[in-house]
């Protein structure tokens, strides 16, 4: 087969014009309209942060924001409370303690989000407010799991925390509403629900988190966030940007605006919807607890006597469909198929009658 169909949880499929924008001949990166295809792309990703602070888009994969969020924002020797559900979390608290910062867990079982209840607990303990920031993951894409971040916001802003949250598996397949929900710093970046290639990362900075960023101590000079604001004020970045990626960026957000914010939104629900719903139907396990489902990623255990590593490989080697397998303790247990990008209910059943082909054949 040709062209793939791709179901990664990221990188995802694209549109032919998001990819023809790639292509385009290249421009300089501090030139008017470089300055132009930034503009276009930080208004294009306000309403989708639901922010009106500084949204800074960067050169770099999601991990170098996550990165970004916590070295900009925390000293060494600070005490943060982690708050994982999966891999990427575990990722945030790897990058916090290679910050030197002391790093509280609180833990949920797998596949399933944070507790609303165990967080208010947690936080009412810290009564002398030992925690500084608290670090949160929007979408967990390694268990096909989200958070609610808006049932969580009121006791993180009674609390006091800074906020940090790695919404990049999440961002712009549903409600976002930074301001409002009062979250510090939320990271993001090209290649999920935006419907862009991978490379440019993205982190959105509210003013309280600003005056953090002055007084942090972390070691920080690539990704410092007082650099990418200094040059986004001139529609830049610090360093040379991986400018084909931010032009087709640009007409990825253009193609979102006009299928409009509420509809990328069902559309990721709906997908999401009809793959578990076929996984179901074809004897697959969930991993994700019903209040807990992920509208991007939807993780599934495959029945007894189908081997996980052997699907994905068979799907991919005989009939071109891309599905991803398990990380860390999930490797070979699990199956994860994104919902993201250009891709379509002929798609869906396309993948869907190939799944049902190797499991009924016995994979
Ligand atoms: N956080 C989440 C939730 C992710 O899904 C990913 C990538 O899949 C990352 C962070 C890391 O992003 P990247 O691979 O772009 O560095």
């Amino acid at each position: 087969m040709e062209k793939p169909l791709l179901f990664l949880p990221g990188p995802v499929a694209l549109a032919d014009d998001v990819s023809a924008a790639s292509a385009r001949p290249m421009i300089d990166h501090r030139g008017p309209l470089f300055a132009h295809v930034f503009a276009n792309i930080v208004d294009g990703l306000r309403p989708i942060f639901g922010t009106t602070s500084d949204v800074l888009p960067f050169g770099s994969s999601g991990t170098g924001a996550m990165e970004a969020a916590v070295a900009n924002c925390f000293s060494p020797g600070e005490t943060v409370l982690a708050c994982p559900v999966g891999i990427f979390g575990q990722r945030l608290i790897a990058i916090a303690k290679a910050h030197g910062l002391r790093v509280d867990v609180l833990d949920t079982p797998l596949g399933s989000a944070v507790d609303p209840n165990a967080l208010a607990s947690r936080l009412h303990a810290d009564r002398d407010r030992v925690i500084s920031g608290v670090l949160l993951t929007h979408n967990e894409t390694s268990t096909g799991v989200q958070n609610d971040l808006a049932r969580l916001a009121p006791m993180l802003r009674e609390h006091g925390a800074l906020t940090v949250v790695d919404s990049v598996s999440g961002l712009g397949a549903g409600e976002f509403r930074m301001d409002d929900w009062g979250y510090d710093v939320v990271v993001s970046a090209s290649q999920k629900a935006l419907a862009a290639p991978p490379g440019v990362a993205m982190a959105a900075v509210s003013e309280r988190a600003w005056q953090r960023i002055e007084h942090a101590r972390a070691p920080r000079f690539y990704f410092d966030l007082r650099m990418a604001r200094e040059y986004a004020r001139k529609g830049q970045t610090a360093w040379t940007p991986p400018i084909a990626t931010f032009r087709a960026l640009e007409c990825a957000l253009a193609r979102y605006h006009e299928e409009g914010m509420r509809n990328v939104w069902r559309r990721h629900e709906r997908n999401a919807v009809v793959i578990r719903a076929r996984f179901v139907t074809l004897g697959f396990t969930i991993l994700s607890q019903p209040d807990a489902h992920s509208v991007t990623v939807v993780a599934a255990v495959p029945p007894t006597g189908v081997d996980a590593t052997t699907l994905v490989q068979r799907l991919r080697d005989e009939c071109g469909v891309i599905l991803s397998g398990g990380q860390g303790e999930l490797a070979g247990k699990i199956v994860r198929m994104g919902t993201m990008g250009a891709i379509d209910d002929g798609d869906i059943a396309t993948a869907f009658d190939a799944i049902k082909s190797i499991t009924h054949g016995g994979a």
